[in-house]
């Protein structure tokens, strides 16, 4: 299968509420163009020097909206809030504190989601229950970034049920947090190839699909 066509069988299974955001770490300049082609506007990137190179290759295409997704390290955050409108990757009390700080100085708002680790994974970065609670007043006055959602990626080797289950606490914690909080947590961005499904049932508003569309990386 092509990728518009694997494109649109995965459309005819989504919500119209969910975005589909297309991976594309790996992910050559032709292909990315040919998903633009076929109605594709949210790409994401994990690695900011990719993603920078293939953002100058495609400038001409100017209704594109970039999403960060890999771990983000302090002396990349400036360049990274230069390059990108989602920052769905915001994984500890620092991090957040230096976006904000840069997106004060730079007069920009990136849109940020709030990474949590729901069950405990040593792959993964991320906010544990409980640091987030800690740390909501201090999210509160970060009046520089639009605090959007919270992401997650979830361990590998977990059953159906298990997927369900996790995605539905990461749901149940957005609630939580609202309720507690002024933050304004709509977006959950959770759900790639191999569990979107899953992740719709549980309440994802964003997906981050990429070997489903591009086939198998690297
Ligand atoms: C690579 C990646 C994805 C896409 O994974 P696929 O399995 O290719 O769909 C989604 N989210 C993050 C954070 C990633 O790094």
């Amino acid at each position: 299968m092509t990728i518009s066509q694997r494109l649109h069988q995965i459309r005819q299974q989504l919500p119209s509420h969910v975005r589909l955001i297309a991976v594309t770490k790996q992910v050559s300049v032709p292909q990315i163009r040919t998903a633009y082609e076929s109605g594709i506007r949210d790409f994401a990137e994990s690695h900011l020097q990719e993603a920078i190179s293939k953002q100058e290759q495609l400038n001409d295409l100017k209704d594109i909206c970039w999403h960060f997704i890999g771990h983000l390290q302090s002396n990349k955050a400036k360049k990274t809030i230069l390059h990108f409108d989602w920052i769905h990757s915001a994984d500890s009390i620092k991090i957040v504190r230096r976006l904000n700080q840069l997106a004060a100085e730079s007069f920009l708002s990136p849109k940020v989601c709030l990474q949590v680790k729901i069950l405990s994974d040593p792959n993964k970065y991320g906010w544990k229950e409980e640091e987030l609670f800690a740390g909501l007043s201090e999210l509160e006055n970060c009046k520089s970034l639009k605090i959007k959602g919270l992401m997650t990626i979830l361990p590998l080797g977990l059953s159906e049920v298990e997927i369900l289950a996790t995605f539905k606490k990461v749901k149940d914690l957005a609630h939580k947090i609202k309720r507690q909080s002024n933050l304004d947590l709509d977006q959950l961005s959770m759900g790639m190839s191999e569990d979107y499904l899953l992740a719709i049932q549980a309440g994802a508003t964003m997906i981050r699909l990429g070997r489903i569309i591009f086939g198998k990386r690297g």
